[in-house]
């Protein structure tokens, strides 16, 4: 399959790291223009309009969660963003202000690639191509959003209201992390206290009927200390 069509905007101004983005981009079929400073990244977006923008957070001129902020304003293009393993933090923050998915730094060349096409997938469903008429599919689980039914191998899981509720804005964000504030908001309103408790609990529910195991990340992803993702067919 060719990528050729998709291009990816890198603003990272370590240049090994620059280096080693291109190169595995390239290599996969991607076009692929760098940046290193938040300004000319800016700058950049408007010119070259990417598909995709790999965005570092620490840039010299700014905050690469100025980029994000600036971006978001008008500009829906999903950002992948890199970090440092410390910046448990400024991941939640990056993904609360509208990125889209992090990769912690040092990362593997396959883990990259995954993230990649998750988030260009993303892109897709956004643009209207999925929407709640349709089902949603993941290894032998099933969504029918029209039904509101989830069935796994054929058999259908009885969830609660909430349940099914927090496992459809997952399905739907397929690609991206949502954080804990995030999914609370979601799901209980942006008024609600006891959130994170209450999240955990339902999660605990969900992965029970869904015969999860604690640890199996084929169905729901627990990103530790930042929110849920929802799995990927591999
Ligand atoms: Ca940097």
């Amino acid at each position: 399959m060719s990528n050729n069509k998709y291009k990816i905007l890198v603003i990272e101004d370590e240049s090994n790291i620059c280096n080693l983005l291109e190169t595995i981009l390239t290599t996969n079929g991607y076009q692929v223009v760098v940046e290193g400073t938040c300004r000319d990244g800016i700058t950049m977006m408007l010119s070259y309009v990417p598909d995709l923008v790999i965005l570092d957070l620490g840039l010299p001129d700014r905050d690469g969660l100025e980029f994000i902020k600036t971006i978001r304003q008008s500009d829906t293009t999903p950002i992948l963003v890199l970090s440092a393993r410390s910046d448990e933090n400024d991941k939640v923050l990056a993904l609360d202000l509208g990125a889209n998915d992090y990769i912690t730094k040092p990362f593997g060349n396959a883990e990259l690639m995954a993230r990649v096409r998750a988030a260009l997938r993303d892109r897709r469903i956004s643009e209207g191509e999925g929407g709640l008429d349709g089902k949603f599919h993941l290894h032998d689980m099933e969504i029918d959003y029209a039904r509101r039914v989830v069935a796994i191998e054929g058999k259908e899981i009885k969830l609660t209201r909430t349940e099914y509720n927090i496992l459809e804005v997952l399905s739907l964000n397929q690609g991206k992390v949502l954080t804990y504030a995030s999914i609370i908001r979601k799901i209980w309103g942006p008024t609600d206290d006891g959130g994170i408790k209450k999240l955990q609990v339902n999660m605990a529910n969900i992965r029970k009927k869904i015969g999860s195991i604690p640890g199996d990340n084929k169905y729901i992803i627990n990103e530790l200390g930042v929110g849920y993702r929802i799995g990927e067919d591999s």
